[in-house]
């Protein structure tokens, strides 16, 4: 019994370690990375269904590893919300959206608004307002360029002061999206109290709205809702053509998906928005 204690033990401290000793090593390499300025953001186009125009990407940070090669968020985000870099990393990613909107403002793109993901934890942070006035006004960007990607978490903790900071951020004229909409469990009501603009629309809903009734229910309501409050719709993660047309069908007013792109670096996207590839 002694002996098969130990061995379960050893079994347990190596799978541990590894999984720890790589994840120490990433916790690491954080402060680095945002003084080595090894993130990077990709950008996801979103489609408005009414004329085929784009007006809106989504940024999606990347992690230029210097070992590692270019890792994912997940790889990296929840790290760093535990250690709490995670409010360096929103500085960092508010900063190179707005470096990219200054860059694109006297060029073919001055239409295009970049959306940022922000977690609760980030907004937690009660100077993050004033950090998003600053770098927009020392880049010279207008406040409507920006729009700001929530998820349902921020109406479940923290209320009061989540709803005092929307409010704010609302008022200087960044667009608020609600992200992941549909698998939050927080309450309607929110939507009633909360200056929303935007909900993007889950993407479980969506892999298979067209081959199951039930999602495309949830979806068509969500759609009806949202524009009964004057709120506009995203749908995320379509991969499809038939996505598309149940979409266009329904009157959702935009799309995000592998069906249009990948995320992509600025540069490929200038490329393919210049070549028209894209609509
Ligand atoms: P999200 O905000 O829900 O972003 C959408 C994710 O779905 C992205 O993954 C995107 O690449 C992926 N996606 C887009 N279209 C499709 C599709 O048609 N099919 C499929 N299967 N996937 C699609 P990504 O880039 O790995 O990001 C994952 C999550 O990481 C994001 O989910 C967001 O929660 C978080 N994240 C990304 N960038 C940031 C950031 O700058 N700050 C924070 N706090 N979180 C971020
Ligand atoms: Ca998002
Ligand atoms: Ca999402
Ligand atoms: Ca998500």
């Amino acid at each position: 019994a002694k002996e098969q204690g130990r061995n379960t033990y050893q079994f347990y401290t190596e799978g541990m370690q590894n999984r720890e000793v790589m994840r120490l090593e990433l916790d690491k390499d954080l402060d680095n990375a945002l003084a080595e300025e090894e993130f990077v953001l990709y950008f996801q186009p979103q489609l408005d269904l009414n004329d085929s125009s784009i007006n809106s990407v989504e940024a999606l940070i990347r992690w230029q590893h210097p070992r590692r090669g270019l890792l994912p968020p997940v790889d990296f985000i929840p790290l760093a919300e535990e250690s709490g870099r995670i409010t360096d990393i929103g500085r960092w990613v508010v900063m190179a959206a707005c470096r990219q909107l200054a860059k694109w403002q006297n060029s073919p793109f001055s239409n295009l608004r970049i959306a940022v993901n922000l977690s609760g934890r980030e907004l937690d942070d009660e100077s993050i307002v004033d950090h998003i006035q600053n770098t927009l006004e020392s880049h010279g960007v207008p406040a409507d360029r920006l729009e700001v990607e929530l998820t349902e978490e921020i109406f479940i903790q923290n209320i009061e002061h989540n709803l005092n900071q929307l409010s704010k951020l609302h008022k200087l004229g960044v667009h608020l999206a609600i992200d992941d909409f549909g698998v939050g469990y927080s309450s309607l009501g929110y939507l009633r109290d909360f200056p929303v603009d935007l909900l993007k629309i889950d993407r479980s809903f969506i892999t298979d709205v067209t081959e199951r009734h039930d999602n495309a229910v949830i979806t068509r309501a969500v759609i009806n809702l949202a524009h009964n409050l004057g709120i506009q719709v995203v749908a995320e993660g379509v991969e499809t053509r038939e996505q598309l047309n149940f979409l266009k069908d329904h009157r959702c007013d935009l799309i995000q998906g592998y069906l249009i792109s990948r995320p992509i670096p600025a540069d490929e996207l200038e490329k393919a928005l210049g070549a028209g590839l894209l609509n």
